[in-house]
């Protein structure tokens, strides 16, 4: 049966929206806060009272040419909005404001990892309200605090050639937003909302497939499970004669399968035609600059840097710039520290840091743990002056302490606790006089012959040394004195 799938090629292409994190709505001054009680975000503007007129909000456009431009857009100098005209109880004005056929940002590109995926298009439009159906046995509500929220929609070219890929670009895109500070990026939450279209053809074969759309995706992993499904659906129909019929699907997530919603031929016609209430967004040469020298060092860039400047592995430096929080924290610990450190502080950070951060599920920000102490943690490993188990414990104890106190210094807790590693080779001979004195039974056995026994010695020298002993010495000074006797 492996056979048969391989003799197929799927082709997918996704349709994303992002929720903007602007403070008021793309036409209205009403606020996008997300969890307002329902109904209080509302204006007779974004619920399209007669007589009122829509006022574009220049924040829209701003965060739009962010992203148009970190995607390496053409951006329209002229661009105007369009309406899409249809009936929905969540939708008082009967239409949506969006772009059309005059999108801002066209003929885009990214890079993941080796491959590139072309950005057809990024438009920005409004959202609608939400009809709300679990509250009541018989009635649906509405809450329009949505309606006019600002969203733009991604669109890329049929780039994709498996759900590994589609997975990838949604997390590049996802970070990308975030970087830009545009969105927030929780796809759980709506901020962001995926379409994936695929197909499948004949490998070699030159004509698309027909493509089935899956609508209702709340996570990647859905993305990626949804279109997995949908591919081996449409490869064994094929296989069984049949004929994929262009389709609207909805991911059932819980039995992972795609499941027909409508059929295009039910498709609305929108009845698109040039918003008359908005003027045309024109943007100059000036703005467009502006934006450019504005937008800050973007993921793929920084990971490069994080490689070259810190000497790190490409995995570490995909992960510590997992956001640009996170990777400023990183470069403020390496700030202070000497560069044979980095990897230590690297690991630090990607380990019990980044632990504690998804344990409290918290952000970075509000991390406790000053990068300063940190890196005062990491200078006295690399100094020889604690070990990695003593800097643990250190480590739980700095996490008990609130930011700026100063019992969070290490320095200072290493000192208090009396932490220090014993380096001193008479205190440490002194202690492993005592432990072979103590077990001569074990020691003549060592010298029988029983080398394996050094490990138990070394464990009691360093219990007796309460982990202070440099693990380094007492191998060394072990060997010597069992070896003596
Ligand atoms: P529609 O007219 O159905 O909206 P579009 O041509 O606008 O289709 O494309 C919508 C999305 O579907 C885009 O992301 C595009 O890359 C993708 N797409 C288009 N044709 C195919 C295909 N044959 N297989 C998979 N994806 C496709
Ligand atoms: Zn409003
Ligand atoms: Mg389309």
């Amino acid at each position: 049966m492996d056979s048969v799938y391989s003799k197929y090629e799927p082709v997918i292409g996704l349709e994303v929206h992002a929720q903007l994190k602007t403070k008021s709505k793309a036409f209205c001054s009403c606020s996008t806060e997300f969890n307002a009680p329902p109904n209080t975000n509302i204006c007779p503007v974004c619920l399209g009272h007669p007589g009122t007129l829509p006022v574009l909000n220049k924040n829209l456009v701003e965060f739009i040419l962010r992203l148009g431009t970190a995607t390496n857009c053409r951006i329209r100098e002229r661009s105007i909005f369009a309406r899409k005209n249809y009936f929905y109880p969540d939708l008082p004005k009967g239409y949506q404001v969006s772009q059309f056929d005059q999108p801002i940002c066209e003929h885009g590109k990214v890079a993941i990892g080796d491959k590139t995926i072309g950005i057809t298009r990024i438009h920005m439009e409004e959202d609608a309200g939400k009809s709300i159906h679990d509250m009541s046995t018989d009635e649906s509500l509405v809450d329009l605090n949505r309606c006019g929220v600002p969203l733009i929609e991604i669109v890329s070219e049929p780039d994709m050639r498996n759900s590994k890929e589609a997975y990838d670009y949604l997390t590049m895109l996802k970070q990308l937003v975030i970087y830009l500070d545009i969105c927030d990026g929780n796809m759980e939450e709506g901020s962001l909302r995926c379409d994936a279209n695929v197909s499948v053809r004949l490998k070699g074969a030159e004509k698309f497939g027909t493509k089935c759309e899956v609508k209702n995706l709340n996570s990647f992993r859905n993305v990626a499970d949804a279109l997995d499904y949908e591919i081996k659906r449409q490869i064994e129909l094929i296989e069984q004669g049949g004929e994929v019929i262009h389709q609207t699907m909805t991911f059932d997530a819980r039995n992972k399968a795609t499941i027909p919603m409508r059929s295009k031929e039910e498709a609305h016609d929108y009845r698109y035609f040039p918003e008359p209430d908005l003027v045309t967004v024109y943007v100059d040469e000036k703005w467009k600059k502006d934006v450019a020298s504005a937008l800050p060092e973007l993921p793929h860039i920084k990971i490069a840097r994080f490689i070259t400047e810190y000497q790190l592995p490409e995995y570490d430096a995909e992960v510590l710039t997992q956001s640009r929080e996170l990777a400023d924290y990183f470069e403020s610990v390496c700030k202070s520290i000497d560069k044979q450190s980095y990897k230590t502080a690297s690991n630090w950070v990607m380990g019990e840091v980044m632990r504690v951060l998804n344990e409290k599920k918290i952000s970075i920000s509000e991390f406790n743990i000053s990068s300063q102490n940190l890196a005062s943690l990491v200078k006295l490993i690399a100094d020889g002056k604690i070990s990695n188990n003593i800097a643990k414990e250190v480590y739980t104890e700095m996490l008990s302490k609130a930011k700026g106190d100063v019992g969070q210094n290490p320095e200072r807790i290493v000192t208090d606790k009396n932490l220090l590693q014993v380096t001193d080779t008479g205190e440490i001979e002194g202690i492993i006089k005592k432990i072979i004195a103590d077990n001569p039974k074990e020691a003549e056995r060592y010298r029988a012959g029983e080398t394996k026994l050094l490990g138990l010695f070394v464990g009691k020298v360093m219990k007796e040394s309460k982990g202070k002993a440099n693990p380094k010495t007492v191998n060394e000074l072990l060997t010597k004195n069992l070896g003596n006797n």
